[in-house]
């Protein structure tokens, strides 16, 4: 189990309700006298200006979201971040919409996943918000999603970090400096240990729950009840907040004794689910149909649970008792744990059949291409891909699989001049930098190789990585004038960043 997270920014409740919250000394917190900032803090430039809130005025915009790159970078190094485009990019869509469904939010938010089966979602500094698999999995329909997200950005946009760090910055930046250990752990173990990353992680994990980093009772309130208003106001189900939360204390109900100690300390009271009750009981009932696209996300996440042997019996258990909220995502996630379990046979006859009924989708198209990529039929993907993207160009997995399509079969060149275009329109993207570097690297062009290998490091926060890369870039010899000199900036750059980096976490484990 992946609990970090959940510490600083649990979402829920807990079966355990006999500790009601009048029982937790952690909401008296925030009244506490502020010890001295830690160093990091200290340098923060004065003079910032005052919004009539101490926390706004502690951390600026800026400086929270620079806070919020720096572990959403670790967060991407770290195994359990889940990186499926089909998964990212619903997460976002749905994410947005609620965002814009209010104007005036802070910063541009970006949503994830971590594969993690336990149930969680999480605010980070910044604008970013990550859902565990397992809530996804566990939401019934698409607005108790939009619930659960409406209440995680309303921390955001409520300050309700910015005032948390306020009030903790010293445990803050103590979790941060331990995470940053837990990553580190877990790069030197990458080839052999997912063991290691989870021990390091849990530790990190319980630090945090010691330093009690957690929003006050208001501060839930008030997520509560303004996630509610956004969720409305984007077209949501309004019942489906107190839904979901009643569905969350029955199935956190027998794990009372084992419960993680962010569930234990964030009740979830009958109270909780009666103030949903009451705000949905003022607003006239509202069907919500389903985005088929949530019903495939949700498919898709369940074919990667256990085996893909059992993960294709699920489905066909699923099809032939027509146990399903949706027939078409059903005949979907068959043909992606079919593809887990290398049967590409019968998921490319079971693919035949679910285009028959499935109206054009983009996902689709996403699986057509893989099937028949990975049965070596690579023009016909190659073609598919074509298509698929006219239609569908800002479509991340199409944009990643086209290249690779392109790639395996020996048209790299193709593939890099496809990925510079890309990268024109997506900088900061990192599986993009890793396909370039392969590209090029097909290519036997040296400098945009490990250049484009330095930014995917870059991005997954490895800046120590980052560095080798570009120093081998540099010593390659086989750029223009113009590619040496960018790279060498770059290096520069890096370096600073790094020398910025170990300050920082001398100073988490000074505060820690
Ligand atoms: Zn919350």
């Amino acid at each position: 189990m992946v609990a970090w997270i959940g510490a600083s920014l649990a979402l829920m409740p807990v079966a355990g309700a006999q500790n009601t919250a009048q029982d937790l000394p952690v909401f008296g917190r925030s009244q506490a006298v502020p010890n001295p900032p830690p160093p990091a803090l200290q340098n923060l430039p004065q003079g910032l200006p005052d919004l009539g809130d101490p926390s706004a005025a502690l951390l600026s915009g800026v400086q929270e979201r620079k806070l919020g790159e720096s572990v959403m970078r670790e967060v991407r190094g770290s195994g359990g971040y889940l990186n499926d485009p089909e998964v990212v990019g619903y997460l976002n869509e749905l994410g947005n919409r609620l965002v814009n469904a209010v104007p005036g939010a802070p910063f541009d938010f970006e949503f994830f996943a971590m594969a993690d089966s336990s149930i969680n979602a999480f605010a980070l500094p910044g604008g970013f918000v990550g859902v565990n698999t397992g809530l996804i999995l566990l939401t019934q329909t698409e607005s108790e999603l939009a619930s659960v997200l409406g209440h995680e950005i309303t921390h955001v946009t409520q300050h309700h970090i910015a005032r948390s760090l306020g009030n903790q910055r010293d445990a803050m930046l103590a979790m941060l400096g331990a995470l940053a250990a837990a990553v580190l752990v877990s790069r030197s173990h990458s080839s052999s240990s997912g063991d290691m990353t989870q021990a390091a992680i849990a530790s990190a994990s319980g630090l945090a729950i010691q330093s009690q980093i957690t929003f006050t009772r208001q501060n839930e309130e008030e997520a509560d009840r303004i996630g509610f208003q956004r969720m409305v106001a984007a077209g949501f189900d309004p019942t489906s907040m107190a839904t979901f939360m009643e569905r969350l204390q029955r199935s956190t109900r027998f794990v009372e004794g084992n419960a993680p100690n962010y569930l234990r300390d964030h009740p979830v009271t009958t109270q909780r689910i009666a103030d949903a009750q009451a705000r949905a009981q003022g607003l006239p009932f509202r069907q919500v149909p389903d985005s088929l696209d949530f019903q495939m996300v949700r498919a898709l996440l369940r074919s990667y649970e256990g085996t893909p042997r059992e993960a294709v019996a699920f489905f066909r258990d699923a099809i032939a008792e027509r146990k399903y909220n949706n027939e078409v995502a059903a005949h979907y996630g068959l043909v992606a744990a079919l593809l887990r379990a290398q049967d590409l046979k019968t998921a490319q006859a079971e693919l035949t059949a679910l285009e028959k009924t499935a109206p054009p989708h983009p996902m689709i198209e996403g699986i057509a291409g893989q099937v028949l990529m990975q049965s070596g039929q690579l023009k016909a993907a190659i073609t598919r891909y074509q298509a698929a993207l006219v239609r569908y160009p800002r479509k991340m997995q199409l944009v990643y699989d086209y290249p690779e399509a392109l790639m395996k079969d020996n048209q790299a060149s193709k593939a890099a001049t496809f990925l510079t275009e890309q990268l024109q329109r997506f900088p900061s993207d990192g599986p993009l930098h890793q396909l370039a570097a392969r590209a090029y690297a097909a290519l036997g062009k040296q400098l945009l190789q490990h250049q484009h290998q330095a930014e995917f490091y870059a991005w997954q926060g490895n800046l120590k990585a980052a560095v080798m890369q570009l120093e081998l870039a540099i010593k390659a010899g086989d750029g223009d004038f113009y590619q040496l000199s960018a790279a060498e900036s770059r290096l520069r750059a890096v370096r600073q960043e790094l020398v910025d980096q170990e300050k920082d976490s001398g100073s988490n484990r000074r505060a820690g």
